[in-house]
């Protein structure tokens, strides 16, 4: 394990949140939304208006900048997302998880707190000096970002998706040669 399983979960999560802002944007209705909350096991308040969909839709850059960061810049954003929404981490346990990080109040506005969790993870990408488990997806036209918590470092696409669309293109190069 890379990461606790906190963590990993907030990574994937803002990293999914991230990529749905690529062309096509997938993340453009209030069901979608909260797909995308229950997909990632959300917990606390969730509004399911259009002033939420609008503020988490808003912090997709800002999420994307983050985690494609340099080690040193990322300490700037992390610290000043903590700062701005006043984090006071504390362990928490409810539902099936067992205990894990909360850092702000449960009844905060959800881009808030998709915003300060994925800094709260990335406390933890920074002190293990793991900053190269992100990065851009391989694929020649693809800017989707890549989570990679495998042992071995070996995930280089964002999707099985554009996985597929690489292996055919270089099964046809081959051919071709
Ligand atoms: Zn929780
Ligand atoms: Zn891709």
């Amino acid at each position: 394990m890379v990461f606790a399983p906190d963590t990993a979960q907030s990574l994937e999560a803002a990293v999914v949140l991230a990529n749905s802002a690529l062309d096509p944007d997938t993340l453009t209705t209030v069901d979608a939304l909260t797909a995308f909350y229950e997909g990632q096991g959300y917990s606390g308040g969730h509004r399911r208006d259009g002033a939420e969909l609008d503020a988490v839709r808003a912090i997709r850059p800002r999420l994307r900048t983050l985690l494609l960061a340099e080690r040193d810049a990322a300490v700037g954003q992390v610290n000043e997302i903590l700062a701005d929404a006043r984090a006071v981490p504390r362990l928490v346990r409810h539902d099936a998880l067992d205990w894990h990080i909360h850092a702000v109040d449960d009844a905060a506005p959800l881009a808030d707190r998709i915003l300060v969790e994925t800094a709260m993870a990335m406390v933890d990408v920074v002190r293990a000096d793991e900053m190269g488990r992100l990065g851009v997806c391989a694929a020649d036209d693809c800017e989707g970002l890549v989570l990679d918590l495998s042992r071995n470092r070996s995930r280089r696409y964002c999707s099985t998706t554009c996985g597929n669309r690489e292996a055919v293109a270089a099964y046809r190069a081959r051919q071709k040669a």
